[in-house]
């Protein structure tokens, strides 16, 4: 433990050991360096050398006699003797002499090159790399330990609470606070303190930082923004004041807002008993940041925003009351959410007239606000790119697959026999779905291969919202999944590659439902996992013991095999319908939903002729 809490060496340090360096550099290695070709020799053998006419040139210097050998361009050294006679013994031997010339370097000058100059570099050279160290955050070498958090004053602030559509219940909460920046005073005169800290909670992309935002817009205060990683950076010891120095700041200007984006980078739970350095910096900044939030008063006006999508990691000791003791949800839209937000964004664009934001806004399930934004402008950029000044319907249709599945790969070409494999795949999906009753019915299906690897794609549509899913429609959905595989057998009696993403997610569902959901006869309602981050793909860890979790894996194991011998079963049952659209993607490459449910509904109908079959 001890060595986490070893004092932190100021800059100055650094700076000194640049400068040391480089003075030690001058001092002994220049000369050196310099003296390191010149062969050293003896007085005597010099002279013995001289009367053989061995010797071309020489340089008497004040300590030293430099010479060189006829023939031979190394120069030679030796000491300076008292040797009266060396001139005439050179002039005897014709041998070309000189002395030193010492040229009279001002002082001025020469203390310029051996110091200033080295120090200029090591500033020159400290700057570049806290500049580096500092990046994205605009701090300056003399910014060190300032908090470097955006100030955006109330009336520069655009964004309001109608510019984030949805999200009502997150607003409806965050409402309150608006109303107490107005007029503090009102919460004083009658005893209520406001909380001091709200973590809004949710997913990536889902408004978190434009709630913030509309709220310091709202109440027309200012609002600091400053993310959690911006506070540990290159020079440790800095984070923590970097939170003295922005809680300062804002005490100063209160009412205010502060936001901390990600605040899990600072915030995570605390280790015990670890040596990591890099902890014992974040574990400094955060505890510099929990007594600052106990410093202030309720009523101060400072009001703490902090946003995370890791709620579960952050240290319990943030989220006692007095700290972040509210909670504020901010989930993905629902379908009528992602409508107002496709419609916000769509009013910064030139759309056509007739646009159906609802059928976007099915297709898109799922999405967040950012993506959903995303959407817009790829379609705006699509209409550009065809030569358009309005966003037409097809083209946000068309950016949804761009922003989902990646851009189409133009240039990626299937051989034919490639083809007809992912065509009966991906009607395999969309044939088992269509068949159950409770599966939802398919949007498009398109076997042009995308930038994002996936060389073909259904697209299923959500009526309406769901919020619970019965056992039956878990099982129908890994059906579905295991269309594509199915449909590949019944064709062609064997398999591919292209079906490893959905062996992940119909994976996925089947652990869920059996270590979560209580959805197995075997296990009851007892939980045999925890989800870990339920924002950011909800990835589950099993809480059992190991006998029990070889069960659980049988029990996956025979749920999937379950399911894919009843895709097969219904695929072979419907040979004829799998057969005939298989061949009509194929040959349109892309269809809509519509068209299969009616070539479906016409094969039943008429029972056609199976000559379009292959
Ligand atoms: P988060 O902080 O939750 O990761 P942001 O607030 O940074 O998400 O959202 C990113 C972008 O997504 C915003 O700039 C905005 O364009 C868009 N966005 C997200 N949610 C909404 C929403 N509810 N209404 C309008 N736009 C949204």
């Amino acid at each position: 433990m001890d060595e986490n809490n070893k004092p932190k060496k100021p800059i100055i340090y650094y700076y000194a050991v640049v400068m040391l360096i480089l003075c030690l550099l001058n001092l002994f290695m220049l000369p050196q360096m310099r003296q390191a070709q010149i062969v050293k020799t003896t007085y005597d053998t010099f002279i013995t050398e001289i009367d053989e006419d061995k010797i071309a040139e020489v340089e008497v210097q004040s300590n030293q006699i430099l010479f060189k050998k006829t023939g031979d361009e190394t120069v030679y050294r030796t000491g300076i003797m008292n040797d009266p006679g060396l001139t005439e013994r050179l002039l005897e031997h014709k041998v070309k002499f000189s002395s030193e010339i010492v040229e009279q370097t001002s002082p001025w000058i020469s203390l310029l090159v051996s110091w200033l100059f080295p120090i200029l570099l090591a500033t020159f050279l400290l700057r570049a790399l806290m500049s580096r160290g500092s990046m994205g955050s605009g701090g300056s070498p003399f910014n060190l330990g300032k908090s470097n958090a955006r100030v955006y004053k109330g009336s520069e602030q655009e964004i309001r609470f109608k510019d984030v559509a949805g999200e009502d219940e997150a607003k409806e909460n965050l409402q309150e606070i608006v109303t107490y920046l107005h007029d503090p005073s009102k919460y004083k005169h009658i005893g209520a303190t406001m909380p001091k800290g709200i973590l809004l909670v949710g997913p990536p992309g889902t408004g978190k930082t434009m709630l913030a935002k509309a709220v310091a817009g709202e109440s027309n205060v200012p609002f600091f923004s400053i993310s959690g990683s911006e506070f540990v950076e290159m020079f440790v010891g800095m984070g923590a004041s970097k939170v003295r120095d922005l809680f300062k700041n804002a005490k100063e200007k209160a009412p205010c807002i502060v936001f901390i984006d990600e605040i899990d980078a600072i915030g995570g739970k605390r280790n015990t008993g670890a040596l990591s350095g890099a902890n014992d910096e974040r574990e400094q900044t955060l505890n510099q940041l929990l007594t600052e939030m106990d410093g202030f008063e309720g009523n101060s006006g400072v009001v703490i925003l902090a946003a995370t999508n890791r709620p579960e990691s952050l240290d319990p000791a943030l989220l006692r009351p007095g700290r972040f003791d509210r909670r504020v949800p901010v989930e993905l839209p629902d379908l009528q959410g992602r409508e107002e937000i496709l419609r916000v964004h769509a009013k910064k664009v030139k759309t056509e007239k007739n646009i159906d934001y609802n059928v976007i806004a099915r297709m898109a399930s799922g999405a967040s606000g950012a993506e959903l934004a995303n959407i817009v402008n790829e379609a705006a950029l699509r209409a550009v790119r065809e030569n358009r000044n309005v966003v037409s319907q097809k083209d946000l249709e068309e950016s949804i697959e761009v922003v989902f599945a990646g851009y189409q790969k133009k240039n990626a070409i299937l051989t034919d026999e490639e083809k007809l494999r992912v065509s009966y795949h991906e009607i395999g999906h969309a044939l088992v779905a269509a068949l159950q009753t409770d599966s939802a019915p398919v949007q498009k299906i398109t076997i042009i291969p995308r930038t994002s690897g996936a060389l073909g794609y259904t697209m299923q549509i959500e009526e309406g919202n769901h919020y619970l899913y019965t056992k039956e429609e878990l099982e129908n959905r890994i059906a579905t999944l295991t269309g594509g595989r199915a449909a590949e057998e019944v064709k062609f009696g064997t398999i591919s590659t292209g079906a490893s993403n959905d062996i992940e997610q119909a994976t996925k569902i089947a652990r869920s439902m059996i270590a979560m959901y209580g959805m197995s006869d075997d296990f009851d309602m007892v939980a045999m996992a925890t989800v870990n981050s339920r924002y950011l793909g909800g990835d589950a860890t099993l809480a059992c013991s190991d006998k029990t979790s070889a069960a659980i894996d049988a029990r996956v194991i025979r749920l999937v095999r379950q399911q894919h011998a009843k895709a097969r079963q219904l695929l072979e049952d419907h040979r004829d319908d799998l057969d005939r659209i298989s061949r009509y993607l194929y040959e349109k490459e892309t269809i809509t939903g519509e068209e299969f449910m009616s070539i479906l509904k016409e094969g039943n109908d008429m029972t056609v002729p199976a000559e379009t079959a292959d």
